[in-house]
C-alpha cells in the first residue's frame, strides 16, 4: 500500500490520571475513507482532536506528509498541519455567504486565485446555485456540503469529520451520506470519519478502526473486521453476537447448534462467537427448539434453544417456523469464530 498521508503512532492522552486514548496507532491513506468506530466515551473524539492538533499528545507521535506534527512538547497548530476539520454542528459563519464561508481560509491568496478556488469547490460540492445564500437559509445537508467545501479549501491532505451524519434523520441521512461520500471520494483526500454507528461505519468505510476503552482493537476492511474480529470485544462492536462456551476436540467445536471447524485450535475449552445470521435451516443439521419468532421484514428474528442454551438467529425464508416447533439448523463457518477461553 502507498505511504500513509497520516500516521498516529502509539499516541496517548491522559485526563485526570485516566487514559482517554491509550497507545493508539492509526494510518490514513490518500483517497480512502477510514471510520473510527466505538461506543460513546471510548476516546474517539479525543483521538480526532489529537490528530487535528487541537490537543497535545502525552506520548507517541503524529506524522503528516513526512513531518512530525505532534509529539510530547510539540503540537503544530491545526491550521498549519494540513488537515481540514468538519465539526458536528458544521460551525458555519452566520454573517458570511456560502461563497465567503468557503473562501474564509484563503485570505492569503490573490483575489483572482481565491475566487477560482471557491468556484471549483462550489462546483465540486454542487453548491453553485447557493453561492450567495446565508447559511441559515440552507438545509442540514447543504450546510454540511458547505462545511466540507470550506474544510477542503486549502487542499488538506487529511479531512476529519466528527459524527457527520448524526444530526440528519432517516431517509435524508442515507441520501446525504451517499452524495457526500461520492463527492469526498473525488477529492483524493485521506478522510477520517468518527461514528458510533456500526452499520453506518461498515457501509461507508474502506478501512475500519475499532476502538474501545481508549485503545484501537483492530483495523481492517469492514468484512475483515465483521467476519474475523480479533476478539469478542471487537466482534460486539460491529453487531450482535452470541458467545457460547465450547469444547474443541480434533480441530472441531461441537455446539448444540451445529459444528464449527477450528483447525488451528488445541483441544480444550474455548468460546464460540456466533453471528445471528450464521444459523441456517438445514435438514441435515441438528434439531433445536423454536422459543420465539419475531417477524422483521427481510429477516425473522428467531430464538432457538438446545441443551439449556439459547441463541438469537436472524433467518430468511418465506415460511416462518412456529413457536414450540423443532427445526434442524447448521452453522455457517464464515460467520462464526472460535476464541481461546
Ligand atoms: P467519544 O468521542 O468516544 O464519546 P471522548 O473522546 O469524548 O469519547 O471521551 C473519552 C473519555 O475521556 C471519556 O471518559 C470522557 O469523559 C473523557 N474526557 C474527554 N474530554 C475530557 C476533558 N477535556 N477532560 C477530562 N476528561 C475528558
Amino acid at each position: 500500500m502507498t505511504v500513509p498521508s497520516l500516521t498516529a503512532r502509539d499516541v496517548s492522552r491522559i485526563y485526570e490520571n485516566r487514559n482517554a486514548v491509550a497507545n493508539a496507532t492509526l494510518k490514513l491513506h490518500a483517497g480512502r475513507i477510514t471510520c473510527l468506530l466505538g461506543p460513546s466515551g471510548c476516546g474517539k473524539s479525543t483521538l480526532l482532536r489529537l490528530v487535528a492538533g487541537l490537543e497535545p499528545v502525552d506520548s507517541g507521535e503524529i506524522e503528516i506528509g513526512g513531518t512530525i506534527v505532534s509529539a510530547p512538547g510539540k503540537t503544530v497548530a491545526p491550521e498549519d498541519r494540513g488537515i481540514g476539520l468538519v465539526f458536528q454542528d458544521f460551525a458555519l459563519f452566520p454573517h458570511l455567504s456560502v461563497a465567503d464561508n468557503i473562501g474564509f481560509g484563503l485570505k492569503n491568496l490573490p483575489a483572482s486565485q481565491r475566487r477560482e478556488r471557491v468556484m471549483t469547490l462550489l462546483a465540486q460540492f454542487h453548491l453553485e446555485a447557493l453561492a450567495d445564500k446565508w447559511p441559515h437559509t440552507l438545509s442540514g445537508g447543504e450546510q454540511q456540503r458547505v462545511a466540507i467545501a470550506r474544510a477542503l479549501a486549502r487542499s488538506p491532505s487529511v479531512l476529519l469529520l466528527d459524527e457527520p451524519f448524526s444530526g440528519l434523520d432517516g431517509h435524508l441521512r442515507a441520501t446525504v451520506r451517499q452524495s457526500v461520500l461520492a463527492d469526498l471520494r473525488t477529492t483524493g483526500t485521506a478522510v477520517l470519519i468518527v461514528t458510533h454507528d456500526p452499520e453506518e461505519a461498515m457501509l461507508i468505510a474502506d478501512e475500519l478502526a475499532l476502538m474501545a476503552g481508549g485503545r484501537i482493537l483492530q483495523t481492517g476492511s469492514p468484512p475483515e473486521c465483521y467476519l474475523r474480529p480479533v476478539s469478542i470485544e471487537a466482534a460486539r462492536l460491529l453487531g450482535e453476537a452470541t458467545i457460547l462456551p465450547v469444547r474443541i476436540s480434533g480441530g472441531v467445536a461441537n455446539t448444540p447448534f451445529g459444528i464449527i471447524p477450528a483447525p488451528e485450535m488445541p483441544d480444550g475449552e474455548a468460546n464460540a462467537m456466533i453471528r445471528p445470521e450464521a444459523l441456517r435451516f438445514d435438514m441435515a443439521g441438528v434439531p433445536v427448539k423454536v422459543v420465539d419468532v419475531r417477524f422483521g421484514g427481510a429477516f425473522q428474528t428467531v430464538t432457538l434453544a438446545a441443551q439449556d442454551l439459547m441463541i438469537t438467529a436472524r433467518m430468511s425464508g418465506t415460511s416462518l417456523p412456529e413457536v414450540g416447533a423443532q427445526i434442524c439448523v447448521s452453522l455457517d463457518p464464515a460467520r462464526t469464530v472460535i476464541y481461546p477461553s
